[in-house]
């Protein structure tokens, strides 16, 4: 997520000046009671339906009854009862009030504050307002009960495809009905006008293991109530977090349809042997003072600097506070909870460098004993200064002192396409030298390496990860320029041509390397977002992918196919430990000041259990062809000059020089 444009390095590395400072204000919440009981704010059983509020400094608290999700009077107000031992305020009525709405209210200093539906409101009205009341077992579609993701035994085998579900369906030419919905992933048979697969069966074509969703839990920029202005928005402005968005259901006044169709989705991709990864914002939330948080436990929530006012690590006007109990807890469950209910198979921690190192690993612990299979990264950054300590950020930096977390590696993203925050500047696939050094951390994801030497990395200088499977390796994603906005400006003096010569190449550094892929949405038909960067809040005319692409570009899908598959097939990319990696992934002697762009490397002796003996991986990133020398020896060509079969080959070679042309990958095996 990066929204508002900021200078991320310098607080990255350095902290800032009050980082560690825990303010006089925030410490106060530290002597609060917690409470973590799974009956937080609503249950309904055979005794009726019962309420609980944690609000440690309430003076006092009721709950409203409501008949409809919006507008009318309560039909009824319910006094709740405090309990000092952990914070908490209950109340019960003897009814199962399904189909009822509610919200809670509370009195503090003084005052009455302002109506909320709580922080664990699980169905919600349209625009989230209020509570809703459901059975959930309702929601279930058929066969739920057996529903299951993809297994995965390693992080490296996953495949990641980051998607919108507006950019994926809302084009005309997606041929999906329910547009921009939950439900157009539950299509199968959609086409676009010239007969190529779209929807759910174009994932299934590509061979990508898991779709990671942009925002899907209720934020609060799009009108819900008004769906035909057609508004457009990421989702980084979390309102409620334990319910679905209304505007990709079909029926947002409906509570039990958002819940419903989400599930419909899940088990429609399940079915297809495809993965669910959601992305989670819980660094921030899209208001202040009237947020979900604030209404129902002033200040608790957050962290503030000194003087009591918001500080603001996320860059979006407050941060949350995961280093007090009730707010790590809150963090823990309530992923939990998207595990349980909507058997959600990963989550990607937006900003995850506002949360502390400790609120992870339990996360990730936790998560784990749900399903071994859980997958779970984030950005290991912050868009602004923290008061959290650096050493407690769960940054990049610090992502060994994590057990099962991985973190974006922005050190290949910028080195093989050119930096992010210059929209001219070029990279290794595109041609600029010099950054040699800085993709091999990449290619090794980041491990310790004896031929990498770290002090050449453009973004980082020390081994930073102690596994593969710490980093998840990609050139690009929502934020910033696309790959393909970035390669048609940065290479605008060039025909197209070399435009889609580069994207394969960037693309195959990728898939190639270790860790974890992760590719954005559309890129392998070559999508563009007309130039746009930060498109967070743009029409679907920047943002929607026109399917028109898939037949114009089909060279270029299949290239990005040819990919995916040469990765399931083969271990030696999917490698597990830092002494594999360091012991079969040996790069060949080149010297960048001579022949800068090139890098040539083996991975050996059946790697990770390889049908492979040995795979040779070139790079040409240089705008003209060059050779590099291969052993003798009776080689398969896998891909060269744009092109890519992993099963039965391209042809043979005997070794020698080859030639690589200018922005191309030769991948070669030997049985
Ligand atoms: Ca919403």
């Amino acid at each position: 997520m990066r929204i508002k444009t900021m200078a991320l390095a310098a607080v990255l590395i350095s902290g800032g000046l009050t980082a560690g400072a825990q303010s006089n204000y925030d410490a106060k919440f530290k002597s609060y009671p917690t409470y973590s009981g799974e009956d937080l704010e609503l249950t309904v059983n055979s005794t009726g339906t019962h309420w609980r509020l944690w609000s440690p400094e309430a003076q006092e608290a009721v709950v409203n009854i409501y008949d409809h999700g919006k507008g009318g009077e309560p039909i009824q107000t319910l006094p709740m009862e405090f309990h000092k031992e952990n914070g908490t305020w209950t109340t019960s009525v003897p009814e199962q009030l399904y189909g009822k709405f509610y919200t809670f209210k509370i009195k503090f200093d003084g005052k009455w504050l302002n109506e909320t539906p709580g922080v664990w409101a699980k169905a919600v009205g349209v625009n989230g307002k209020r509570a809703a009341i459901i059975d959930f077992a309702q929601t279930n579609p058929e066969g739920w009960e057996n529903d299951k993701g993809p297994q995965v035994d390693n992080f490296s085998d996953v495949i990641v495809y980051e998607m919108h579900h507006r950019d994926l369906s809302m084009h005309p030419s997606s041929g999906v009905t329910n547009k921009g919905k939950f439900l157009a992933l539950t299509e199968e048979g959609t086409i676009s006008p010239s007969g190529e697969k779209t929807g759910i069966d174009h994932l299934k074509e590509l061979g990508v293991t898991h779709v990671h969703i942009l925002p899907s839990y209720d934020y609060n920029s799009v009108d819900e109530a008004n769906l035909q202005e057609n508004i457009y928005n990421w989702g980084y402005d979390p309102q409620n977090y334990n319910a679905p968005e209304g505007s990709y259901s079909t029926n947002p006044e409906n509570p039990a349809s958002r819940v419903a169709e989400m599930k419909e989705m899940v088990k429609a991709l399940h079915d297809n042997g495809i993965g669910v990864i959601m992305d989670v914002v819980y660094n921030h939330t899209a208001e202040n003072d009237g947020s979900n948080f604030s209404l129902t436990a002033p200040g608790y929530y957050y962290r503030h600097r000194e003087d009591g006012s918001y500080s603001d690590a996320s860059g979006c006007g407050n941060e949350t506070a995961s280093d007090l109990q009730q707010m790590q807890d809150y963090i823990v469950n309530s992923v939990k909870y998207w595990a349980d209910e909507y058997h959600i198979d990963g989550f990607r921690f937006d900003l995850m460098a506002i949360h502390d190192t400790e609120t992870m690993n339990r996360v990730a612990k936790e998560l784990k004993e749900i399903n071994p299979s859980i997958f779970v990264y984030g950005e290991g950054w912050t868009a602004g200064d923290s008061p959290l300590a650096v050493e407690r950020r769960a940054l990049k930096e610090n992502v060994s002192k994590m057990e099962n977390i991985a973190v974006f590696s922005d050190d290949l993203r910028d080195a093989v396409k050119g930096h992010y925050t210059d929209a001219s500047d070029r990279g290794f696939a595109t041609g600029k030298p010099g950054l040699e050094e800085t993709v091999k951390i990449g290619i090794v994801a980041a491990t310790a390496h004896p031929q990498v030497d770290y002090s050449k990395g453009n973004n980082s200088k020390f081994a930073y990860a102690s596994s593969p499977e710490m980093i998840v390796n990609y050139i690009s994603c929502h934020d910033d320029l696309c790959l393909t906005d970035k390669l048609k400006h940065s290479m605008k003096d060039e025909p197209e041509e070399n435009q889609l010569a580069a994207a394969k190449l960037a693309q195959t550094i990728v898939f190639t390397s270790q860790g974890t892929p992760f590719m954005f949405a559309g890129e392998e038909i070559f999508r563009d977002k007309k130039g746009v960067h930060n498109s967070y809040n743009r029409p679907d005319s920047i943002n929607a992918i026109d399917w028109a692409n898939k037949s114009k570009y089909r060279d270029q899908f299949d290239y990005y196919k040819g990919l995916v598959a040469l990765r399931k097939a083969h271990p030696a990319f999917r490698m597990t430990s830092t002494d594999d990696i360091a012991k079969h992934l040996v790069f060949d002697k080149i010297d960048s000041s001579k022949t800068p762009n090139l890098i040539s490397y083996s991975l050996k002796d059946n790697a990770n259990g390889d049908s492979w003996k040995e795979i040779k991986v070139v790079f040409n990133g240089a705008s003209e062809s060059q050779g590099v020398n291969v052993p003798k020896g009776d080689w398969k060509i896998v891909a060269m000059d744009g092109k890519i079969d992993p099963q039965a080959g391209l042809g043979n070679a005997k070794g020698g020089k080859m030639t690589l042309a200018p922005y191309s990958a030769l991948i070669l095996a030997k049985e």
